[in-house]
């Protein structure tokens, strides 16, 4: 007999979890229910959009959505349109698939100025999410400083100094293009409160900045230690070796070898945002790394800049109906249990690390623990409805359901509007677009 699913969120880690239980032991029925009209979460509206080599995993997902058992309910809101009680009383088991949309707070005096955003939402603005449609970062600045020394740091870095032909490959926003393209800035600093060794972004991603079409990477020699220490992990080790030696390049760099420049800032722990109502520059304390913390060294210097990017780190929310443990920002569980009946994989069960494939044994072991948990209803019988009683609850509270058929003509119009242009698509960046394409 079938076990029926419910997964929230249709992002890496619900599909792949869609996928490991179409592919598992157990007859299943596989319901992805989305809030956005359009699927696949951070690959489309986080992976940065020149690095369209990440996000063809999305064509492995699409297989996974087109099984015979899955369903894709696209437009769908848990608690608002059906709550999660709801759906953990139609389904035998539900599965917390919602990631880590929300940034990380700044909480330095001054964050809160005009000017200073998250990177998830600077991300998800260039990306064309529909929640961040609206940002309209100010652009019309000299210099941008961007905290953190992650991934995202260097994609908001990257991506901020980017040429239209430059991105010509890409599916960034149209409204975010036109606005870097003319925008006056020159100078992005990317800031660290620990060293080179200490970062967190990978060696692909920093080599990558040596052939930016209108910007040079910078770093300053005196910040660079001679070699990573024998006592660290060997793969950290060679790792970290890797990224000093294209930082070593980095500090010969001619600073005017193209009209952009990044600038590698490490030790710099931020400490205020100054200015008015806008920001006007970023106030540091230069630090020493001890024992792999950073100790302020009581020196203080200050970056004017017109923006500020905190890309240090994201956070998961809250889910009414669900435990959460506010200070991990994740949903509490065993290897992915959290109640009867309830689950939780990728970044809302073990937090915001890792790349995308990092989610697929998340899913893996989940849906084992489902066909384990759901034995007696696999064997006997006497499971609950599913979709037998979703969809009528849904058409009688009048929710427009985008089914995946729907999602593949918005996209069909999505890569219409960027023919010629050499780009794969371009984006409705809005929900009522995305349905108005539903509705011709
Ligand atoms: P991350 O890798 O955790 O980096 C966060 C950065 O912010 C760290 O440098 C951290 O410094 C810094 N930070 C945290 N709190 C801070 C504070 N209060 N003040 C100053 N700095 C602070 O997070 P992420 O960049 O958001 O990336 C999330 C995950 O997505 C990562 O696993 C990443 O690799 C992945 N990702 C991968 C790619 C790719 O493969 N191309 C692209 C994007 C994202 P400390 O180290 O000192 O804490």
């Amino acid at each position: 007999m079938t076990i029926t699913v419910a997964i929230i969120g249709s992002g890496p880690a619900g599909f792949y979890t869609a996928d490991a239980l179409v592919n598992g032991g157990c007859d299943v029925q596989v319901d992805i229910i989305e809030r956005l009209p359009t699927p696949y979460g951070l690959i489309r509206g986080g992976v940065a959009p020149d690095h369209q080599t990440t996000k063809k995993v999305a064509r492995k997902y699409e297989q996974t959505a087109l099984f015979e058992q899955v369903r894709y309910f696209g437009n769908v809101e848990v608690n608002k349109d059906v709550t999660l009680a709801e759906l953990r009383e139609m389904y035998d088991a539900v599965v917390l698939a919602v990631g880590a949309p929300s940034d990380r707070k700044l909480t330095i005096p001054g964050a809160d100025k005009t000017g200073v955003h998250g990177s998830a939402a600077f991300v998800g603005w260039y990306n064309g999410h529909p929640d961040f449609r609206d940002l309209e970062p100010d652009l019309n600045i000299r210099a941008a400083v961007v905290i953190g020394n992650g991934n995202v740091a260097l994609d908001c870095a990257r991506v901020l100094v980017r040429s239209r032909e430059g991105m010509a490959g890409a599916d960034i926003a149209a409204h975010a293009m036109a606005m870097i393209e003319t925008a006056p800035l020159t100078d992005v600093y990317m800031t660290g409160r620990r060293g080179p060794l200490d970062a967190k972004f990978t060696n692909v991603e920093l080599r990558e900045l040596a052939d930016l079409e209108r910007a040079v990477p910078l770093a300053r020699a005196e910040q660079l230690p001679d070699a990573a220490p024998d006592d660290m992990d060997p793969r950290d080790k060679r790792l970290a070796e890797r990224n000093l030696a294209n930082l070593r390049d980095y500090a010969t760099n001619d600073p005017d070898a193209k009209p952009k420049r990044i600038h590698f800032e490490f030790f710099a722990q931020p400490v205020a945002i100054l200015g008015d109502q806008r920001v006007e520059a970023v106030s540091f304390e230069r630090t020493r790394v001890i024992d792999g913390r950073a100790e302020g060294t009581g020196e203080v210097f200050e970056i004017p800049c017109g923006l500020v990017i905190a890309a240090i780190g994201y956070r998961s929310d809250p889910i009414e109906g669900a435990p959460f443990d506010d200070k991990a920002g994740i949903i509490p569980n065993r290897d992915g249990r959290v109640d009867a009946g309830l689950y939780a994989v990728g970044w809302i069960k073990r937090g915001p690390t890792g790349v995308i494939s990092s989610n697929r044994p998340d899913g893996v072991t989940v849906a084992e623990y489902i066909c384990e948990d759901f034995k007696d209803v696999a064997e006997k019988g006497g499971g609950k409805p599913g979709r037998a009683a979703l969809k009528p609850l849904l058409e009688d509270r009048g929710v427009r359901v985008v089914s995946f058929d729907d999602w593949k003509k918005i996209e069909a119009a999505e890569v219409a509007r960027a023919e010629g242009s050499g780009r794969p698509r371009e984006k409705f960046v809005t929900v009522p677009e995305m349905l108005k394409v539903l509705d011709a």
